[in-house]
């Protein structure tokens, strides 16, 4: 037996015998247990072959029991063993041993909802993140013009709610800088889009142009929603080669940031097949939920074959677009916004009808369904049809997307109708600047509420969003325990009634979207038998201080046993 090991028994038998020591009869008893251990561990040291340890750590499995370890073994791309250091030292060996230096090891992390392929493809495109003024905005464009690959400029990330001038931009600038090359920039949310008059004219956009569930602003040349496809559907295509790189481009960020698993919101197969090729290759690791985007196309391939899943890529649900976004005034709410004369409700993106037969045709097909969900409108709508459709059945695991604005009569049909909340913190930091003028003093209190919506069932998925918002799971974390932003504001936090513990974001951000995509028993925490999917971290995400959480950096990801970044 090993010296360390043996120390540590006595240790632990002292403490028993000091504990029973009024009992003399109970010292023998577990005298003859300790030396059954004794003799049963011996034998085992060092014989057991793993492929990577790691030891010296705290490590948080988020296990039923939220368990921490200090050591572990994995092999083929899964967790062997779990334990203390000398319990794991003792038992296993490995070609590689890595020494965490008492750093922090969690789950995997798991984005709930995002959009990995179409961040990507921003990699590829002026970024208008951060602008603080249209100057910069054109400034940006610009520096770009050069380096431009594609015909159009594409940017994405402007947000007029971030500059001194609060009104939507106007394409004149654009116009007189740009009079031959077409420019199509979209608002941060991607529920709004610029356009100049190069863009409108291939488009064949003008000045009476009407668009079901949209809006355009000819005169500054602003796109809604809807009204956006009209310049979409006229893109150059993105070509194999295009998102391929905007692919691999995406997942090294991602790695990055601690991230092993992405809820992708809305593919087409085109998309999911590249993806199982670079996977297939060996390029593309990262694990990927892929939620296929609400298209004929979709179904006409889907409904018929059925969901399709391996270990990285998972083909099980579709995505839905209820109602567009509150900062673009496009959620759909039950009462009209604040800030806008005359009245406007915002809008839904499809009657009722489309959303029911899909619902139905989803189920027989045994699909989960995932809607995007806003204004409260939205939500109720969505809700309702659930609960008409699979409300009577208890794993279906439908999901209502973002659920940013609930009405306090329809909350609890979250809990009704089993129906799982995935929702984004950094939403909430970052639209309290300007969300209490549109929704109100009083209804904004029924936004962002995702310790009410964690109550339902027990659980609530979290994401970003990216590229709508960043892709740290750290600022998600952050913004779900503090509900500040980064610059520490407001003081106490923004409706802080309505925050996250720190057990349940880091749930939030690892188990409980992993049961949101079906995949609790492979994934989303750190037990025997699950892959090998792993962060570390400088930081005790549980017990550092408030302030220092944002500040916490990513050492180390590993994905089924592998460190893909270091
Ligand atoms: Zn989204």
């Amino acid at each position: 037996m090993n010296f360390l090991s043996r120390q540590r028994a006595n240790k632990t038998f002292n403490l028993q015998l000091s504990t029973f020591n009024f009992q003399p009869f109970m010292h023998h008893r577990l005298f003859i247990l300790f030396l059954v251990i004794a003799s049963t561990t011996s034998c085992h040291f060092k014989n057991k072959q793993a492929d990577l340890i790691l030891h010296n750590a705290t490590i948080y499995s988020v296990d039923d029991a939220f368990s921490t370890y200090e050591a572990m073994a994995i092999k083929d791309g899964k967790i062997l063993a779990l334990g203390t250091e000398r319990e794991i030292l003792n038992e296993y060996d490995a070609a590689q041993i890595i020494d965490c230096g008492k750093q922090f090891i969690y789950p995997g992390f798991i984005d709930g909802h995002c959009h990995f392929l179409g961040y990507g493809r921003t990699l590829q495109e002026v970024n208008l993140d951060s602008t603080q003024s249209f100057e910069e905005v054109i400034q940006r464009v610009v520096a770009f013009k050069p380096v431009n690959s594609r015909g159009w400029i594409i940017g994405r990330g402007w947000d007029q709610n971030d500059w001194a001038d609060q009104s939507f931009p106007s394409r004149s600038k654009l116009d007189s800088l740009f009079p031959s090359t077409p420019i199509a920039l979209q608002r941060i949310d991607g529920h709004a889009m610029l356009v100049n008059a190069e863009a409108m004219r291939r488009a064949g956009i003008d000045a009476s142009t009407k668009v079901n569930g949209g809006d355009i602003d000819f005169d500054k040349g602003i796109l809604i929603d809807n009204a956006m496809n009209l310049i979409t559907d006229i893109l150059p295509a993105y070509s194999r080669e295009d998102d391929t790189a905007a692919l691999l481009a995406a997942q090294e960020r991602c790695f990055a940031a601690g991230l092993t698993t992405v809820d992708e919101a809305g593919l087409m197969k085109t998309d999911v097949d590249l993806i199982k090729q670079l996977q297939a290759d060996g390029k593309l690791k990262m694990r990927i939920y892929a939620m296929l985007a609400d298209d004929s196309l979709n179904y006409a391939h889907y409904l018929k074959s059925g969901i399709d899943t391996t270990d990285r890529l998972s083909v099980r649900a579709f995505k839905f677009y209820a109602d567009g976004a509150l900062g673009s005034r496009g959620a759909c709410l039950l009462a009209p916004y604040d800030d806008v004369l005359p009245f406007s409700y915002g809008l839904m993106l499809h009657d009722a009808l489309h959303f029911r037969r899909k619902a139905y045709d989803l189920r027989v097909a045994g699909f989960q369904m995932c809607t995007h969900a806003i204004g409260d409108s939205a939500n109720r709508v969505m809700l309702d049809i659930y609960g008409e459709v699979v409300g009577d059945s208890i794993d279906h695991r439908w999901r209502i997307e973002h659920a940013q604005v609930v009405h306090k009569d329809d909350l609890s049909k979250f809990a009704q109708y089993h129906v799982i909340p995935s929702v984004q913190p950094t939403h909430a930091t970052s639209d309290m600047p300007w969300a209490p003028q549109r929704l109100g003093r009083s209804r904004v209190m029924r936004a962002y509420t995702y310790r009410e919506l964690k109550e339902q069932l027990g659980m609530v998925a979290l994401g970003t969003d990216f590229p709508v918002e960043g892709i740290s799971p750290i600022n998600t974390y952050y913004a779900a325990v503090a509900r500040k932003n980064l610059q520490g504001q407001p003081d106490g936090g923004f409706q802080a009634e309505n925050a996250l513990t720190r057990e349940d974001a880091l749930r939030g951000m690892t188990i409980w979207p992993a049961i949101a995509n079906f995949e609790e028993h492979k994934k989303g925490s750190i037990e025997v038998g699950k892959f090998a999917d792993l962060v570390v971290l400088d930081q005790d995400l549980l017990k550092c201080t408030e302030a220092r959480l944002p500040q916490s950096k990513v050492v180390m990801t590993i994905l089924q046993g592998e460190v893909i970044f270091k």
